[in-house]
């Protein structure tokens, strides 16, 4: 069946190519993490030694803010620098894979062509570990193939801010006038994740107040003050022009060096690991959960407990003894 040899590429092959830089070796590699096959332990293994090169920035922010005008902005200043970019647009709702949704974005086709740039949007439905263990997988393939920064963006709306910030190792929170209640709109506690502040839409009335508002909120906070500690700048952009992504690339290059300088890079590096590993040793016990189980016999249990047979904390030991064994 043809279908067999698709699913058992030649991984060695595969992660050669992606190395070199290929984009179709890096696509098939990201296909293969987002349906959870079967040849990514081996994938994993292979990749393991090519990585830790590529600075993993992180954009958020609400829908509309901006951030996909403000990645094609950035991915543009990058080039000039001749920089390699990776773009990874995640949509964890979304069931759409094969990086349809993103090319298709309007704003991103200037950079359809270059070779310097691959983009790819993500669904992780199905990955074991969900978002947070399928796009670290991604992020390992785009760092193998030598891309110098991996831009991650969200589309669409959730808890995914959040886990982009955590996976990257540096984030961008976007902010704009006119978009709710200035920095009230933010996501309750994005605001001290971010490292960089990048009030977009400054040719709107209403940005120097989200600055003032952002300033304001640093001057209360006392987690800037010390030495060697990062005090996030606040930039202006209007993305639709290109304007201040010159002082975006500034500052990502700052924080860069003092994630380095700092040891940060290596703490952040292990969070993010530990976390990876939680979530896909998680997905592996619920999926054995499932297994075990069987169809029916959660709902079985359940009958149990209300007829007064047995209590909730008998029936989950004997589904736990099910699956440790
Ligand atoms: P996203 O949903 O956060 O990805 O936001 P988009 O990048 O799709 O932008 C939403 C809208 O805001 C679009 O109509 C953009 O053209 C517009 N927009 C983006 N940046 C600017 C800016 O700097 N100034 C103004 N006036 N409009 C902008």
């Amino acid at each position: 069946m043809g279908s067999v040899a698709r699913r058992h590429p030649d991984v060695g092959e595969l992660v050669g190519r992606a190395v070199d830089g290929d984009a179709r070796a890096v696509a098939r590699l990201i296909s293969l993490v987002e349906n959870d096959s079967p040849v990514l332990r081996e994938v994993a293994a292979m990749l393991v030694s090519h990585g830790g090169h590529a600075q993993v920035v992180g954009l958020t922010g609400t829908p509309g803010v901006g951030k996909s005008t403000s990645t094609s902005a950035v991915v543009g200043a990058l080039r000039e620098q001749g920089k390699r970019v990776g773009v990874l647009a995640v949509d964890p709702s979304s069931p759409l894979s094969g990086g349809a949704l993103l090319g298709d974005r309007v704003r991103m086709q200037e950079h359809a062509t270059d070779d310097g740039v691959f983009i790819r949007s993500m669904a992780s439905r199905g990955h074991l570990g969900g978002l947070s263990g399928a796009v670290p997988q991604a992020l390992r393939v785009l760092d193998a193939a030598r891309f110098d920064v991996v831009l991650i963006e969200t589309v669409g709306v959730g808890q995914a801010e959040f886990e982009i910030s955590s996976l990257a190792d540096t984030t961008v929170l976007l902010l704009a006038p006119g978009m709710g209640d200035g920095i009230q709109a933010a996501k309750a506690g994005i605001l001290e994740v971010a490292d960089v502040f990048v009030v977009n839409k400054a040719d709107r009335d209403g940005a120097e107040q989200v600055v003032r508002d952002l300033r304001h909120m640093q001057s209360i906070g006392g987690r800037y003050l010390g030495q060697g500690r990062w005090r996030p700048p606040i930039l202006k952009t209007v993305a639709t022009r290109g304007e201040g992504a010159g002082d975006v690339l500034a500052a990502l290059a700052e924080h860069w060096a003092w994630l380095n300088s700092s040891g940060e890079l290596t703490l952040r590096r292990n969070s993010r690991a530990a976390a990876e590993i939680e979530a896909l040793a998680l997905g592996q016990v619920r999926q054995r959960f499932a297994t075990a189980c069987g169809p029916g016999a959660l709902e079985q249990s359940a009958a149990r407990v209300l007829a007064g047979d047995t209590d909730p904390y008998t029936a989950a030991d004997a589904l736990v003894r099910s699956i440790s064994g």
